[in-house]
């Protein structure tokens, strides 16, 4: 490793034929949430740390043990960013979004940082996609924000996504609820795994989480919230399910599910992908009723999502795209190579893709690069200023005028 270093524990470079796929991806979503009216938001990359204590929630993992914080220069604890509600939901109560008409559709992408154990899918620096419908309690906000990542993942061909559906319901609901569970929960403390036991009472619902034979078997007996939602809960997630199923929308319900983050309320759900191990997650979200309260805001319902760009890769599993350019263009005599390079200038001015040698190749050398960067065709010039155009796929030649090159080429 050149000098020693490596790219910090967690992370990872993106290299040119890697970032063309995440680009691909990049720009799916952009055409989907352009065509559904969501604006483009970005927020900074750090916040101030108690947006986040108080937006994810004191007892979430994220805020116990996986920020990025330090101290800034002016004594501020800061925090890069482990998640883009919270901010998003800032910038709303900041700008006074809540007086433009409503719900205000906001999606954004970008790098986000948890300090978490490293494996497959699952690393420091990540990258979100991001939709959020802020401002209405509507069901067809939440079967239209589901619907906008069902359609996601099926342009870009995600293999294996299933979908998982729950209601948390109100904040009032489930804190009744969570007493119900924390009582189940003492009630069979012995049985559970040591760090459940020891967050009974901070997080009774990661219960739902564990792997331990134990604690799995004590949840299978465990009240559900989705049993004992109330009326006006119920109906509501009747209503999201029922449009879910005219649109086409499979899901399973999963009473079980939960998230990682404090502020859901009533809808929740996850896309989970077959393809992709322990970290089978490759997006989800769900309402957060009383988030944009808490920070500061007017009473505003609100749902959103995020998806992982680093585990839709992961699963689509593909072959890095070849490279293709329209023309090279190389020299017989090394006499012609300042022509060469305006005669490139010019296609690339014509819209078309060209490169020409920068490394002092052989007309061999040249031949093997413009096969190298999958070039379609190759102009060579000769010394006495007449050119030869290549198929380079069927090795054929033809006399060329390296003066027309943008016409016969095909550029604009
Ligand atoms: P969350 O913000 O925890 O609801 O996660 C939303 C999505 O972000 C997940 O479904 C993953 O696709 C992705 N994600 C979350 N944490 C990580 C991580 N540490 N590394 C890679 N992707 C992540």
């Amino acid at each position: 490793v050149s000098g020693g270093f490596q790219a910090p524990k967690g992370t990872f470079d993106v290299l040119p034929a890697e970032a063309a796929r995440r680009a691909r991806i990049e720009q799916a979503a952009r055409a989907i949430f352009e065509r559904a009216g969501y604006g483009r938001i970005e927020t900074p990359a750090f916040e101030d740390t108690e947006l986040f204590e108080r937006g994810v929630g004191q007892s979430t993992d994220i805020v116990n043990k996986e920020m990025f914080s330090f101290e800034d220069q002016g004594g501020r604890s800061i925090t890069l960013r482990p998640e883009g509600t919270a901010p998003i939901c800032r910038a709303y109560v900041e700008h006074g979004m809540h007086k433009l008409p409503q719900p205000v559709k906001l999606w954004c992408s970008g790098p986000f940082f948890r300090h978490e154990r490293p494996q497959a899918g699952r690393y420091r620096q990540f990258t979100q996609i991001d939709a959020e419908a802020i401002g209405t309690d509507d069901p067809l906000a939440d079967a239209e924000l589901i619907g906008l990542l069902d359609e996601l993942l099926r342009e870009l061909r995600v293999p294996g996504v299933e979908l998982r559906l729950s209601s948390l319901g109100s904040l009032d609901a489930r804190s009744r609820y969570l007493d119900q569970l924390k009582a189940h929960l003492h009630e069979h403390e012995a049985e559970l795994a040591k760090e459940v036991r020891e967050r009974i009472d901070i997080n009774p619902l990661r219960a739902f989480d564990s792997n331990h034979d134990g604690t799995r078997s004590v949840m299978a007996d465990a009240p559900k919230l989705l049993d004992q939602l109330d009326d006006e809960d119920a109906s509501h997630f009747e209503q999201v399910r029922s449009l879910l199923d005219a649109a086409g929308i499979a899901y399973s319900l999963d009473p079980t599910l939960v998230r990682g983050l404090d502020y859901y309320t009533r809808t929740i759900f996850s896309f989970v992908c077959d393809r992709l191990g322990a970290q089978s997650e490759i997006g989800g979200g769900g309402r957060y009723d009383g988030l944009v309260e808490q920070l500061g805001g007017p009473p505003t319902p609100a749902i959103g999502w995020a998806a992982g760009i680093e585990r839709i890769l992961i699963s689509l599993d593909e072959e890095p795209e070849a490279p293709q350019r329209d023309v090279f263009v190389a020299t017989a005599d090394s006499g012609q190579r300042g022509r060469a390079m305006a005669i490139v200038s010019e296609l690339r001015r014509g819209g078309l893709s060209a490169e020409a040698d920068l490394a002092g190749r052989s007309l061999k050398g040249q031949i093997r690069q413009a096969d190298r960067v999958g070039a379609r065709r190759t102009l060579i010039l000769e010394k006495d200023g007449s050119a030869q155009l290549r198929d380079m796929h069927s090795g054929e030649q033809r006399p060329i005028d390296p003066d027309r090159a943008v016409e016969e080429l095909g550029g604009g």
